[in-house]
């Protein structure tokens, strides 16, 4: 079976050093960069830096993307990045380094650990220990928008089979080789039937193959308000990308560790690892950063990279600092800090820890996992596609949908035939109900019909694209105003659209 290896975790350390591309960023970058790097070179991590430059100066220098084409290089030879945070310059249409960064690259996994530190970071739940694992590239992220009419305008949602594949298999894969119990779905497919519908399918289709890993699945909403409640409840998360942008920053939050907390964006053949934080432009050049964001984003690329053992290594000492009451600025607690230190200072006490294990905190067992992480490649199966019909949106100025409908049913179309008009998805033709608030943008369903007699059931036959051509010159030949369409198809004879409401 092709496949591709995504994570290696693997009990022997790798004796060759791994080339990694480090991009200090901006703001605090630097002071946590060095930092971090001071602990991972203590701590024997068998890395080689490859320094790149992006960020705000690329930007400044007339670059709108912030990435040269050497970094691009470099990164493409890699495989593998540690970046600080960088400062998105504001206006001047400067593009998200991170967006562009993560879809150029196909990073489709977002992983986000959140563990709680309690007592040493404040939170409310002590028994905290979440990963959110979060699609990257699709969904309502696409970033396809368009006005279509004077009151409307759409974004659309992209879900696919591949990219739920990858992820609910990564997800799957990610519990089993870090030893963790749990898998919960979150999805919206009681409204969204066939978007987060395909998503929580393909859960179950993959979920049928790790019977060893329990499985739930949650309608986001609830979903998100158990989380906020009662994250010690929750182990793994695999959700599309803005349910889990939200749910991430929601465990972040409540676990106490948004200036903490390190993530990792996985692709096929290149990962890049980062602090969630920005780069704190308010205290850059004071040494009071706290690096410890940065510092558990290259524990989780040292557990990417095969070297869990070293992994282990830095977090336990990590641990045993915070521990020790020994604390940058950000999480000075009186009572609790016994020594408040700078960001250079606070590399030295972890340093001056190697080894050590924490009391209290959970100890890392990175190294006791069971393994690499292969996610196959994507296998397409053939499915039998019927055209049955086409939904036509036309720009519509009056608000009267009777108008509108016996007009349209005035049509001479062949075989395409009227059969609903829907107005922001409820429908108000036929039978519409006379309290539905109605816009511009007129949802009109034309489908080929025959009467079922005998069970007095509606049946839809295949229809030609040649039929939807007609329908539309004739609707344009009429005076209406088209601004698109989607043809209705049907899958393997499963209907590929949804029902209008009250359809
Ligand atoms: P921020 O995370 O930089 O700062 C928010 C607050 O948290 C500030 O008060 C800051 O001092 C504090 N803080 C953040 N990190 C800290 C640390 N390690 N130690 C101590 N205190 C810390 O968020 P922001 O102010 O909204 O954004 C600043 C800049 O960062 C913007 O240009 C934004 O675009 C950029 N940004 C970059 C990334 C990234 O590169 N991944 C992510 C988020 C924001």
């Amino acid at each position: 079976m092709n496949s591709t290896s995504v994570s290696v975790q693997q009990q022997t350390e790798i004796a060759k050093s791994i080339k990694v591309a480090i991009a200090k960023g901006d703001g605090i970058g630097p002071e946590i960069m060095e930092a971090t790097l001071r602990v991972l070179h203590a701590a024997g991590a068998k890395i080689e830096p490859e320094f790149i430059d992006i960020g705000e100066k690329v930007y400044e220098s007339g670059n709108t993307s912030g990435i040269s084409e050497a970094a691009w290089d470099a990164i493409r030879r890699n495989k593998i990045i540690l970046k600080s945070p960088i400062t998105t310059p504001q206006g001047k249409g400067y593009k998200s380094l991170n967006v562009t960064l993560r879809k150029s690259l196909g990073l489709f996994a977002n992983v986000r650990p959140v563990a709680a530190l309690h007592p040493y970071v404040h939170t409310n739940f002590p028994d905290m220990d979440v990963v959110i694992i979060r699609e990257n590239e699709e969904d309502l992220y696409a970033g396809i928008e368009h006005q279509q009419t004077q009151d409307v305008v759409q974004c659309l949602k992209l879900i696919t089979r591949p990219g739920c594949e990858r992820i609910i298999r990564y997800a799957f894969e990610y519990a089993r080789a870090y030893n963790r119990k749990k898998v919960t779905c979150m999805v919206k497919d009681n409204i969204m039937k066939l978007t987060d519908g395909l998503f929580h399918e393909v859960f179950k289709e993959i979920g049928a193959e790790y019977e060893d890993i329990e499985q739930d699945v949650q309608i986001i909403d609830i979903g998100s308000a158990r989380l906020a409640a009662k994250p010690e409840d929750y182990d793994v998360i695999a959700t599309s990308n803005l349910y889990g942008d939200i749910i991430s920053d929601i465990a972040a939050e409540i676990g106490g560790s948004v200036g903490m907390a390190g993530s990792c964006n996985i692709g096929k053949n290149i990962a890049m690892f980062e602090a969630i934080h920005g780069s704190a432009p308010d205290i850059a050049g004071q040494q009071t950063a706290n690096p410890s964001g940065l510092l558990n984003a290259a524990i989780l690329m040292l557990a990417h990279l095969g070297q869990t053992k070293t992994a282990d290594k830095i977090k336990n000492a990590w641990l045993a600092t915070l521990e020790d009451g020994v604390h940058t600025a950000d999480i000075y607690k009186e009572g609790m800090t016994t020594k408040k230190v700078t960001t250079s200072e606070f590399a030295d006490e972890i340093i001056s820890r190697l080894g050590a294990i924490p009391q209290q905190l959970s100890v890392s067992k990175l190294s006791t996992g069971k393994g690499k992480i292969t996610i196959p490649d994507y296998k397409r199966k053939e499915t039998e596609k019927v055209l049955l019909g086409v939904d036509v949106f036309l720009d519509w100025q009056e608000t009267n949908p009777e108008k509108l409908g016996k007009s349209l049913e005035k049509i001479d179309s062949y075989k395409l035939k009227l059969k609903m008009i829907t107005n922001r998805g409820v429908k108000v033709y036929p039978n519409g109900l006379e309290e539905t608030f109605c816009t511009d943008h007129w949802r009109c369903r034309f489908v080929s019909t025959d009467m079922d007699t005998q069970n007095k059931t509606l049946t839809y036959e295949e229809v030609e694209f040649e039929q939807v051509i007609d329908l539309l010159s004739k609707l344009n030949a009429n005076g209406f105003n088209v601004i698109k369409t989607e043809n209705l198809y049907e899958f393997d004879k499963k209907r590929g659209f949804s029902l209008g409401q009250g359809e």
